[in-house]
């Protein structure tokens, strides 16, 4: 008998792609960066993207800390276009840093399906974001009432597939392994994080990746939840 859900928050409820391409387009104009770097702004993404996503993985292991991450990523972007600014990077990095987590764009149904959820069971969140960027999300989002327990790796100070993340998660909530449940969009990370330390849960893939993996459930859109709960 399900009591808790956990969900995560990045590309599962909380639209990070939309999100992040409506700032990086403010920057783009806002630093006049097409004049700087010589490249229409959708090549300027596409690399941000591709240096992010390095980066994250680097972070992700432990390899590189939350200041590098966020600093580097502008900064090697932008010298990969031949421009060197060390005080451009860092005030672009903050910008994004400040004005991201201010967007409200989050995947269809969120809402409908919180509401259906949260008479029923105890709903949380358990992310790898970091911590101040994560609540401002939740509040502008207007998501920040739905939920009990706000799990972030960064206080935790590990981070999900660590079983440990999902064993503090559990205590948190005063949960256990057979009433609770993990929904994310991150297969490796959310589902087999969440299956491997005993927890059963909803794969959330709206892409249709393929995969190989047995899992309990997967969903394209989050209103199918209302089938299995
Ligand atoms: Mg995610």
């Amino acid at each position: 008998m399900i009591k808790n859900i956990f969900f995560d928050l990045d590309r599962t409820l909380w639209d990070f792609e939309k999100n992040s391409e409506l700032v990086l387009d403010e920057i783009f104009f806002e630093f006049n960066l097409k004049e700087k770097i010589g490249a229409q702004k959708e090549i300027f993404i596409n690399e941000y993207k591709k240096i992010n996503e390095t980066l994250w993985n680097q972070y992700r292991i432990g390899k590189i800390k939350k200041e590098f991450l966020r600093y580097s990523r502008f900064k090697q972007t932008l010298e990969l276009f031949n421009y060197y600014n060390k005080n451009l990077s860092t005030e672009i990095s903050d910008y994004y840093v400040k004005e991201c987590p201010k967007k409200k764009n989050l995947f269809p149904n969120t809402i409908k399906i919180l509401d259906y959820l949260k008479n029923k069971y105890n709903l949380h969140i358990i992310t790898n974001g970091f911590e101040e960027v994560q609540i401002i999300k939740l509040k502008s989002s207007g998501l920040s009432d739905y939920f009990d327990q706000i799990i972030t790796s960064e206080k935790i100070g590990v981070k999900k597939p660590d079983p440990k993340i999902f064993s503090f998660a559990l205590t948190s909530a005063k949960a256990n392994k057979e009433n609770s449940i993990m929904i994310g969009d991150d297969l490796k990370v959310d589902i087999l994080g969440a299956e491997n330390f005993g927890i059963r849960a909803v794969y959330f893939n709206p892409n249709m990746n393929i995969h190989n993996e047995k899992i309990s459930f997967e969903i394209k859109n989050l209103d199918e939840l209302i089938s299995l709960f």
